[in-house]
């Protein structure tokens, strides 16, 4: 009777019979078997629904999942984010230290996303366990299903951690692998409504995320989706762009938010397509910065920028700083690295004056060559400067050994500077910067507010809409001009109150002298 229950499936039947005769020892030999065969059946369902490696859900398995959930999105209007995870330099740990050491470190990598998931879990019933959220697609790609969280801000939440959490330095077996992670974000319904489109379009974001300079998140975004011959057209049209001279430099006013005066200002690329207006860099330079074409186009902004500098800023204003961004990507390139310093000297620009600006993430992909490169950049006469710092989680440490001159302040916490998150970064950002002696920007100030919050917590200079948008150089150089005018005109202004009380002094001791005299 027990064995037929067990053959129907009832598993948790005891076939003990409670007695030392041969019943007894059959009873005994059955449980025996059950053991082995539950222990067996384990072992198939592990290797029909789990990954082998990492034992997280298999494709296969991942699938049913994702469908039951869709479904229960579907009927409950809810939303569900897809993550979809890419390790950064992973190939380098399997080609320097073999397999068995790069499968240690996925199984850790997962242990640690694992580890997110359980937390990030929402409190409502689901159809799938919460450990049936995360799988392994092979290689070192994960996905990560965030059922529920409707809300923006929990989601990109959810991805810094996991981009915090798996940014780290791994020790296995005495050996030191860093890695980070690049994220892309689906949303559904909005981005994609199947298991695939999703998957496609957080694959999409996941490479915009490694062009942006790796171990960051980003949500997908319909322009994401250029296809590979809108690249190649691209590609081919900033060439074209080039020879053309179809590139103009754009110049975004810096302003000393103690005064209000314009101490100098930003370089930003603008393509002026015939016939579809003026593209900015957002949309062509992580895909110029993965082409051999981020030479020319580097070189060509720093000659037009040291020209302008040269000719139309410094003679109004002699001690104007223009910054300059030069794309992390060519900082392996030692000829071009080199080209860059000889432009620096030739230019013949007084020290201080030109600012090169580098993003805080690609100065931590390389920290040791990023160093020796900026140290000679720096001896040919250009100030360094980290951009968009706070979004690279780099260790502080690495400020002190960089031969930097200032911080730019990332603009998403200016945005959010009214939150006591970013406002208590920020004041961190700030403190530590002036305590390492160096200057600050605060890039994206659009309202009065965060201009006067960026003052009060001790910014050097602001940058952004409030004060203006980046002009071509005819509207920097006006403005220049009118600055100088006014200059000018208050000097004579002061001149002139000066020359009337050194006459009337004058008239008050000749009169005094006629008086005496009388
Ligand atoms: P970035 O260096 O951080 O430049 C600041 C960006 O923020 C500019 O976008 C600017 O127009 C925008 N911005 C300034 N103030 C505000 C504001 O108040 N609100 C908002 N929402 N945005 C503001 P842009 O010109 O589109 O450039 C985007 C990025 O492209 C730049 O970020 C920089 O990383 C890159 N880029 C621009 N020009 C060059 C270049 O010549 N070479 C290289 N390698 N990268 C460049
Ligand atoms: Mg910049
Ligand atoms: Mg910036």
């Amino acid at each position: 009777m027990k064995c037929r229950r067990y053959g129907g499936g009832e598993m948790d039947v005891d076939f003990y019979a409670g007695r030392d005769d041969e019943l007894g020892l059959l009873g005994d030999a059955l449980n025996d078997m059950k053991r082995d065969i539950d222990e067996s059946r384990k072992q198939i369902e592990k290797l029909a629904y789990l990954d082998a490696l990492t034992e997280l859900p298999n494709r296969r398995f991942f699938d049913e999942q994702v469908k039951k959930l869709l479904s229960w999105a579907e009927a409950n209007d809810s939303s569900i984010a897809l993550l979809f995870i890419d390790l950064d330099h992973f190939k380098e740990v399997n080609d320097v230290a073999g397999h068995r050491l790069g499968d240690k470190l996925l199984q850790r990598v997962a242990s640690r996303l694992q580890h997110i998931i359980l937390n990030v879990a929402p409190n409502i019933p689901l159809p799938v366990s919460p450990e049936h959220l995360l799988a392994r697609f092979g290689g070192d790609e994960f996905v990560m299903l965030l059922p529920g969280l409707d809300n923006i801000e929990q989601i990109a939440g959810v991805a810094r951690r996991v981009e915090r959490l798996l940014d780290d330095t791994y020790l296995i077996e005495s050996h030191r692998f860093k890695i980070s992670a690049s994220i892309g974000v689906a949303l559904y319904p909005d981005d994609g409504t199947t298991f695939t489109e999703m998957l496609k379009n957080a694959d999409i974001a996941m490479y915009a995320a490694k062009h942006s300079g790796r171990n960051r998140f980003r949500f997908f975004e319909h322009s994401m989706n250029t296809s590979l011959v809108d690249q190649v057209e691209m590609i081919q049209g900033v060439r074209d762009a080039l020879h053309r001279q179809h590139f103009e430099l754009y110049y975004q006013p810096i302003y000393d938010l103690k005064d209000n005066s314009l101490v100098g200002a930003e370089a930003l690329l603008r393509w002026k397509r015939p016939k579809k207006g003026i593209i900015t860099p957002g949309s062509f330079m992580p895909l110029v910065e993965t082409s051999e074409l981020v030479v020319p186009v580097s070189l060509w902004v720093l000659d037009r920028a040291c020209q302008d500098l040269k000719r139309l800023f410094l003679p109004c204003k002699p001690d104007f700083k223009l910054s300059v961004n030069i794309s992390g990507s060519i900082m392996n390139d030692h000829e071009v690295c080199d080209e860059i310093s000889t432009m620096i000297e030739r230019a013949g620009i007084p020290r201080n004056r030109l600012h090169i600006e580098i993003t805080e993430t690609s100065m931590m992909e390389n920290i040791q060559q990023c160093s020796t490169v900026l140290g000679r950049w720096k001896e040919a006469g250009a100030d360094i400067w980290v951009d968009d710092f706070g979004t690279g989680y780099s260790s502080l440490s690495y400020l002190h050994t960089l031969p930097i001159d200032g911080l730019k302040v990332d603009q998403s916490f200016v945005h959010d500077i009214k939150s006591d998150a970013a406002h208590k970064l920020v004041e961190a950002i700030l403190a530590m910067s002036q305590s390492l002696g160096l200057e600050t920007v605060a890039e994206g100030i659009e309202n009065k507010e965060q201009r006067d919050i960026l003052d009060g917590l001790g910014a050097s200079y602001g940058q952004g809409y409030l004060f203006s948008k980046p002009t071509p150089v005819t509207e920097l150089v006006k403005k220049l001009e009118s600055q100088l005018a006014r200059k000018v005109q208050k000097k004579r202004s002061l001149n002139q109150s000066v020359q009337a009380k050194l006459i009337k002094a004058h008239q008050r001791q000749k009169a005094a002298e006629i008086k005496g005299a009388a």
